[in-house]
């Protein structure tokens, strides 16, 4: 969570600084500052959007070369002026921005007002400023070495920028925890939380691992440890285009990254499957599949959407592979009792950002116990891509709008191909089957295109439900985990209460719920639980509730029962989510759109949760 950006060059460090900021705007917003180093420190911050900041900074602009912004998602004292990054020290001299958290914040502090240090924000990021400047002080050490005696005190995570006044030419960055890189240009040097703000100058990137720092100045850069161990870090091209990460004339991320899904789910497939003789190379598992077919049982660990395709993954490998499947929250699996992970045990962490806090932490323990891990991201290079044993990116492209879209049907995508290259391992599978699902892989984009061209109709529904306080979205089997993520994706852009629920569990509770003004969402596929699906169509109908139900053609049970019918192409049932989502995905875009909604930045979240 939170955007850091920094520049040392020949640029106006604020106008590449705000440019970064708005492009890591996703990663939170409640409000947003700027510190540049042009002999003196010159600060702005305000609550707010980063077009506020920029409106602040034409009024007062602040010129030089060098320079740090924040945009934050506050985890400590709310989102105000004075709680915005950058924070500065007692004597102002030291100046800092921070994404993550100081865990003993509290302790730390107490010391700092005993000294007679005393703090103008409720953040436990500003704590760091006065102790490095207490360290420095005390110890009478360098800027750099009271750096790293402040970091070794410090529990908790933190990605950093820091500028001293008394060091002009320099900033130094850290790294725990939270994702920090290096942008390396000619005669300049970025750095940012991710890579979306450098590319536009160069594709050159280092990227920090936990426990270092790097030490930038004109003359060139240096990483090294905590500790002061020199550390020789990889120089790494980026492969993404400026175009990725512009709105390319749709209104909002969101929805053009629902529109993308055509192209980013070929993208995911292309030369992974050979449409010659349908064999599925997945190059990042060569060395795993051994384990994944000893394997006792398959552990998913993700959270938030990336859980939903967990679960999805779950129905995927038991029905082809036959292999048991846990989806775990990561949040609670981290702290689970841990001796019942042990070396049979595979975990799967998948994570759009890959930055992931509590998916990472759920990993680590994993691989502590002597299971292999192996990662699901969409970010190259991520944290969780190079801790992983072994993984498999989903190549959705850069994924901006807060409410994810392309990054889960592309890991659901990277499940199925695991799944059933996992069966064909283990002798689960019938040719013809194997056959019949991979020819349905390589028709999905142009199904999915499809399915988007009931745009028209979902805006229809949308404008009649708008103001609805609460939904309900009902499926089964392989539509179970996706009415979960249709309710999700409605909550986090409309604000409206949703829930999403197992047909079959309706009335064990929700049935309650349902009266003539209740929305309810059926996805009513051609599968084998369609009958099923139909009788609780029917008991929804019984008790008046409003029925939308997400069909295929010829289902014809279901359209007399339904209210309004979105229909997606027939497609063999185990791909049915990657259809299935497409207009529940675009309806809770349009209602949000209805509303009035920040679609693309909702109240209170942020993309990357790299908080616990
Ligand atoms: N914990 C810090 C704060 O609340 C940083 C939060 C962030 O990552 O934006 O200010």
């Amino acid at each position: 969570m939170c955007g850091i950006v920094g520049y040392l060059g020949n640029r106006d460090a604020a106008d590449v600084i705000i440019k970064g900021l708005k492009r890591l705007e996703y990663r939170g917003y409640d409000s947003a500052g700027v510190a540049i180093l042009n002999g003196k420190l010159a600060i702005r911050k305000a609550k707010g959007k980063v077009k506020r900041l920029e409106e602040i900074l034409e009024d007062k602009p602040v010129e030089g070369g060098i320079g740090i912004g924040h945009t934050r998602w506050a985890t400590h004292g709310e989102p105000n002026d004075v709680n915005a990054h950058p924070h500065q020290s007692q004597n102002k001299r030291i100046v800092l921005v921070h994404n993550g958290i100081i865990e003993n914040y509290s302790s730390l502090k107490k010391e700092l007002i005993k000294k007679g240090y005393s703090f103008q924000s409720q953040t436990d990021t500003e704590v760091l400023a006065h102790l490095i400047e207490a360290i420095q002080k005390d110890l009478d050490c360098s800027f750099e070495e009271a750096v790293q005696y402040a970091l070794k005190q410090v529990e908790g995570t933190y990605g950093l920028a820091i500028l001293n006044q008394d060091e002009p030419d320099k900033i130094i960055v850290a790294r725990k925890g939270s994702p920090l890189l290096l942008g390396i240009g000619e005669d300049e040097y970025f750095i940012a939380s991710d890579a979306s703000p450098v590319i536009e100058y160069t594709n050159k990137v280092v990227y920090l691992d936990d426990n270092e720092m790097a030490i930038i100045k004109r003359t060139g850069y240096e990483v090294k440890s905590i500790a002061n161990v020199p550390q020789n870090k990889k120089i790494h091209e980026l492969e993404m285009s400026i175009e990725q990460i512009e709105k390319s004339g749709y209104p909002h991320f969101m929805l053009k990254e629902i529109f993308e899904q055509p192209q980013s789910l070929s993208d995911c497939i292309r030369g992974r499957i050979n449409p010659e003789d349908q064999s599925i190379t997945l190059g990042g598992l060569t060395d795993v599949w051994p384990k994944l077919e000893k394997a006792n049982r398959i552990i998913i660990a993700a959270c938030g959407t990336s859980w939903h395709s967990g679960l999805v993954g779950e129905y995927l490998i038991e029905h082809l592979a036959k292999v048991h499947v846990e989806v775990e929250y990561a949040s609670e699996l981290r702290y689970k009792e841990p001796v019942l992970i042990d070396e049979k045990d595979v975990l799967i962490a998948i994570s759009q950002s890959g930055e992931t806090a509590d998916t990472l932490a759920a990993l680590r323990e994993a691989k502590s116990k002597g299971a292999t891990v192996i990662g699901i991201c969409n970010v190259v290079g991520s944290t969780i891509a190079r801790e992983t044993h072994a993984g498999v990116y989903t190549h959705a492209g850069p994924e901006i709008g807060v409410a994810s879209t392309k990054a889960f049907t592309a890991q659901v995508v990277v499940l199925t191909m695991i799944a059933l290259e996992l069966a064909k391992r283990k002798g689960t599978i019938s040719d013809e089957y194997y056959s019949e699902i991979i020819s349905d892989l390589l028709k999905l984009p142009q199904k999915v295109t499809t399915a988007l061209k009931e745009f028209d109709k979902v805006k229809e529904i949308s404008a009649l439900f708008t103001y609805a306080p609460n939904f309900l979205y009902l499926g089964r089997s392989f539509n179970f985990p996706v009415a979960l993520e249709g309710a999700l994706k409605l909550k986090e852009i409309s604000y409206i209460h949703a829930e999403g629920y197992p047909a079959a569990e309706m009335k064990h509770g929700p049935i309650a719920l349902i009266d003539e003004h209740m929305p309810v969402v059926v996805l009513t596929t051609l599968s084998h639980t369609n009958e099923k699906m139909i009788s609780n169509v029917q008991e929804v109908k019984a008790r008046k509730g409003r029925i939308i139900a997400v069909t295929m053609p010829n289902n014809r049970e279901v359209e007399p029962l339904a209210d309004f019918t979105l229909e997606v192409p027939s497609i063999t049932d185990v791909l049915s989510p990657l259809v299935t989502v497409i207009p529940l995905q675009l309806m809770s875009y349009q209602i949000a759109v209805n509303r009035g909604c920040n679609v693309d930045q909702p109240r209170n979240l942020a993309k990357s949760v790299t908080v616990e």
